[in-house]
């Protein structure tokens, strides 16, 4: 890859220096080398920015464009991401130390993101009402104005990509707040967005801390919504500071999702998917099945396949077309992902394998751990019950379906799950009692882009992707035409 120039603040159509001229340096995970500079944004920043999207909304030419032109603009970001595919891939590999196969899929993504609300432009529309008085009532969507995007570092341009292609298609404004471990995708997004031909000003990016910049976006009177990909921490701070103006919030969270196998799954199919579902994205993934459920009569059978599996799973350099886990995105979040092997080792489950550190070049420089696998794990267990985000799975037995869904139910999350069952009646009967936001039978697939994605508990609220995307992005106008 090229050496990456210094990376301006996206503002209002150009790419700026900070106000007080701050800078970081990004590292790429698998090596720990610097990959880039980039402007670090201010509080002088997040202002002018805000002012200038806001100026935007109400100079109208975004939201006032008709919808079919605006469609044609969101598919041109479509085409020029799809265009743009080997190397956006790559520098979010880099940058967010993913294997390159596994990139290229989160690009493609991006592009269906667009091509999806390309189309969604002209098909989200109002009602006319049979009120009971003399007249017709009818309603509008209207866009909200300036909408600030925070996202997390996990999937970078994917899930900027969920939040922008609505706002935009509804006709919102908007700033993204990219993590500061990874701006550099949604500042690649912003270059497109311009050559597609969006108006100057309708995509902003900040990259900058988030107790500075994610904050003061959350803060700003004139943001009229923040949508939040994060952890649940720092999700429910974002929703008390955005009570002070009663601002709208959708907040996508952390999770702690179960994957039920019972004793009829086809595990030929299953152990494949759930190993998938658990060490992708080396398990930074809100949906990581990171609690597996196995029916007590084919428990060890489950556990001897999927260790053998976990055995052979390649950790590598992210730029290797075999690499199957790649590194964690920083040394800091390794070790709180080591602390808790520390926790599950206490707590008396039993660690199969995992946890080492490789110590010799090239693994050695980057971030990575390998795979963990625990058994003897109880539900009251913390490995069981917190968020770890990253390669560690326990696996639990269970005696039947209501314990099943007891236990899949005992956690403070409900973003995700999985129900691996040949039984049509079983699998629904469970479905409809998991509390989740989401859920798959005999599949790990969470993410569909044209259905809502989102939590339940404290996985969080509102749903991001599909056509319910953009009631989040929009709000009702109802007007009552009298006639007489
Ligand atoms: P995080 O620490 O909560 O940060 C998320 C974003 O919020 C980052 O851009 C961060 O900026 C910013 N931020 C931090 N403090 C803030 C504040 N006080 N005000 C406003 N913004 C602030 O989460 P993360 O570690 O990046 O991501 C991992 C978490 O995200 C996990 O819990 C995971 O489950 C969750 N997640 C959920 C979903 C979902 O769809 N439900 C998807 C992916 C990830 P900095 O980078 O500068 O700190």
């Amino acid at each position: 890859m090229e050496p990456i120039p210094f990376q301006g603040l996206a503002v209002d159509g150009n790419r700026v220096a900070a106000a007080d001229g701050g800078e970081i340096e990004i590292f790429d995970p698998a090596n720990g080398e610097v990959l880039a500079r980039v402007a670090q944004a201010g509080a002088a920043d997040v202002e002018r920015t805000v002012l200038a999207a806001r100026q935007r909304f109400e100079d109208r030419a975004w939201r006032g464009m008709n919808t079919r032109k605006r469609g044609r603009i969101l598919q041109r970001i479509a085409d020029l991401v799809r265009q743009e595919k080997e190397s956006l891939a790559r520098l979010e590999s880099r940058n967010a130390g993913k294997p390159i196969k596994a990139a290229r899929g989160e690009i493609a993504g991006v592009a269906n993101c667009f091509e999806f609300y390309a189309g969604a432009t002209n098909k989200f529309y109002g009602e006319t009402i049979p009120v009971s008085a003399h007249g017709t009532s009818l309603t509008f969507h209207e866009p909200l104005g300036v909408c600030a995007l925070i996202v997390p570092w996990n999937y970078p341009l994917l899930i900027t990509s969920w939040k922008v292609a609505p706002a935009l298609a509804m006709g919102n404004t908007v700033i993204i707040k990219p993590a500061s471990a990874t701006p550099l995708s949604a500042l690649a997004l912003a270059d497109i967005a311009l050559e597609a031909g969006l108006p100057a000003g309708a995509l902003n990016v900040l990259p900058g801390s988030g107790s500075t910049v994610g904050s003061a976006l959350v803060r700003h009177p004139a943001v009229r919504k923040v949508s939040f990909t994060g952890s649940t921490e720092i999700g429910a701070g974002i929703m008390k500071m955005a009570a002070d103006d009663i601002k709208r919030v959708s907040l996508e969270l952390g999770g702690k999702s179960a994957n039920i196998v019972f004793a009829d799954a086809d595990l030929s199919v299953c152990v494949e998917s759930s190993i998938f579902s658990v060490y992708d994205n080396a398990g930074q993934d809100c949906c990581a099945r990171s609690r597996i459920l196995v029916e007590r009569s084919i428990y060890d059978e489950f556990v001897e396949r999927f260790t053998a599996r976990v055995g052979t799973l390649k950790l590598g350099d992210t730029q290797d077309e075999a690499t199957e886990v790649g590194p964690l995105i920083t040394p800091q979040h390794r070790q709180s992902v080591q602390r808790y092997l520390e926790i599950g080792d206490a707590e008396g489950a039993r660690r199969l394998c995992g946890g080492e550190v490789p110590t010799e070049a090239p693994l050695g420089q980057g971030n990575y751990l390998s795979p963990v696998v625990y058994v003897n794990v109880t539900p009251d267990m913390r490995i069981a019950q917190e968020e770890i985000f990253g390669p560690v799975v326990g696996i639990q037995s269970f005696e039947g379906e209501e314990q099943a869904v007891q236990i899949a139910n005992n956690s403070k999350y409900g973003l995700s799950g999985s129900v691996w069952t040949r039984d049509i009646g079983r699998a629904l009967r469970v479905v409809r009692a998991m509390e989740t936001g989401m859920v798959s039978v005999n599949s790990s697939a969470s993410v569909h882009i044209e259905a809502p994605f989102g939590g339940v508990k404290q996985s969080g609220f509102g749903r991001e992707q599909g056509m319910a995307a953009l009631q989040h992005y929009s709000e009702y106008k109802s007007v009552f035409i009298a006639e007489e």
